[in-house]
């Protein structure tokens, strides 16, 4: 994968121009985000974080993610829907996880209620990396997949014409010729739209639900203009909001200040610190109403590491896609080893492997967002501490993936520019409509890579650490 750039990227007086270049290029666009220090006014922004040079992505590897992306949504569709798999699963984790626990008390209650949602949407994005074998080629390793509030589809529909004019400056036009296009902002919005459709309400407004302080709200921008494009109003409310204006009908239709509501995009409720008791108050009243979740609580829940951790076992898919032995191997195949920690000889004996060798592993607790997986000298600690303890059931390991660096310039406002030894992670999205039993829509929506320096074990680009990036297939 070190092919590429080598002829440009030590040329300093060439890779200065390119990113002088490039970064008016990305406000041009629209790769933008509001700043750290006013993160709710669009007064002052910035580029988002962005590659000079957009990163070699094996052909084979990049088609593999794509091929498998319709049976993800399958098996994520699946997950949502299975009472028992998902009780289960997540009995050792609710445990000892109150966030889990709530969110899975929350699960209960709207089951036992009786749903009134009949339609469902899922936005997924699947994360990969490309595992450096030994002998230098490389495998398609899925890191997770997220059910909920997966972003930057819209401002990565705008990095790869940003990444077209750079090569074109670097004297590489036939190179920029095969940038591929990428519109998942498109994509999303495809979707949201379908199931905005079939919940059947003209007036009713598609809902996104989004965090209190909004750097990248230029992201959400780009869907929710799809969305006004296609003549459907768009608003944007906080928990806190719900909290004021929320309610519901005698059918449980739901109500903003008495503005119906069809669709719930979640960009927000995935991290414990943001619900106070009143956030969950809201929270159960969005579940408990007829609204299109997306997602509902359920696939928020087939997003959890335990899940994806159980997905892993032997016979585990079998279950749950009976039938489908083809999306099965297809799935299979891009699964690293994930290693169960719940009490037990299985659980004893991993961790002390890992406590042996912690740099075969990352430990991941119950968590979403970047920066809380452990790895290494601190994930021998944290394990030595809890190994005996039932605590360390709300982690899970996973093997740790090794892929092949490539040199980049890593641009972020007010930061020299430096050449740095990278990394990169391909996602792709997921979307799918499913009414009643039927499922109406499924496909891949567009990529996302994002690349980030070596020095950093973990974390995404809103954490700071990785930028957006395009693939040059290779
Ligand atoms: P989060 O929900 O916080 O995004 P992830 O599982 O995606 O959790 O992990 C965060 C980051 O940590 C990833 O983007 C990746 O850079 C790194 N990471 C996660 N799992 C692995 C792994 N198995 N091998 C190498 N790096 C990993
Ligand atoms: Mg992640």
């Amino acid at each position: 994968m070190a092919a590429g750039w080598q002829d440009v990227v030590r040329d300093a007086a060439a890779v200065r121009e390119a990113a002088a270049v490039a970064v008016d290029a990305a406000l041009l666009a629209g790769v933008l985000m509001r700043t750290g220090e006013q993160p709710n006014a669009s007064d002052v922004v910035n580029y988002a974080p962005f590659t000079l040079l957009p990163s070699a992505v094996p052909r084979a590897l990049f088609e593999q993610a794509y091929a498998v992306q319709q049976d993800f949504n399958l098996l994520v569709d699946a997950v949502s829907q299975n009472k028992e798999f998902l009780e289960q699963t997540l009995a050792s984790t609710i445990k000892v996880d109150d966030f889990t626990a709530r969110l899975f008390r929350i699960y209960m209650q709207v089951l036992e209620e009786g749903l009134a949602q009949t339609v469902f949407l899922g936005i997924n994005r699947s994360d990969y990396m490309f595992d450096c074998g030994l002998d230098g080629t490389a495998a398609l390793r899925q890191i997770e997949i997220n059910t909920i509030a997966a972003s930057f589809g819209g401002l990565t529909s705008r990095t790869a014409d940003v990444h077209r004019l750079v090569l074109k400056v670097l004297g590489k036009t036939e190179e920029a010729s095969h940038l591929l296009p990428n519109n998942p902002a498109k994509g999303l919005a495809l979707g949201i739209a379908k199931a905005w459709e079939l919940y059947g309400s003209q007036r009713a407004v598609v809902m996104f639900l989004v965090e209190e302080v909004q750097r990248n709200i230029f992201d959400q921008r780009c869907v929710e203009n799809e969305l006004w494009n296609r003549n459907i109003r768009v608003v944007r409310k906080r928990f806190r909001d719900v909290f004021e204006q929320g309610s519901l009908d005698a059918s449980r239709r739901l109500y903003m200040d008495g503005q119906e509501v069809a669709v719930v995009y979640y960009r927000e409720g995935y991290v414990p610190q943001i619900y106070d008791q009143q956030n969950w108050e809201a929270r159960l009243l969005l579940e408990r109403s007829r609204a299109v979740k997306c997602p509902d609580i359920a696939t928020q829940l087939a997003g959890t590491k335990k899940v994806q951790q159980e997905l892993s076992r032997p016979g585990t898919l079998e279950k749950l896609l009976p039938g489908r032995p083809e999306a099965i191997a297809r799935i299979r195949a891009t699964f690293a080893g994930l290693y169960s920690l719940d009490e037990g000889e299985e659980g004893d004996r991993i961790a002390a492997t890992a406590i042996a060798d912690p740099d075969r592993f990352v430990l991941k607790p119950q968590r979403e967002g970047g920066g809380n997986n452990l790895y290494g000298e601190e994930l021998r600690e944290v394990l030595e501490k809890i190994k005996d303890n039932p605590e360390r059931t709300s982690y899970i390991l996973m093997d740790k993936i090794r892929p092949q660096p490539a040199l980049n310039y890593l641009l972020r406002a007010h930061s020299p520019l430096q050449v740095s030894e990278c990394i990169s992670e391909l996602g792709i999205f997921g979307v799918y409509v499913r009414q009643g039993q039927e499922l109406v829509l499924s496909q891949a929506a567009g990529h996302l890579l994002r690349t980030k320096a070596i020095e950093h074990a973990d974390g995404g680009v809103a954490a700071g650490v990785a930028v957006l990036d395009t693939p040059y297939l290779v």
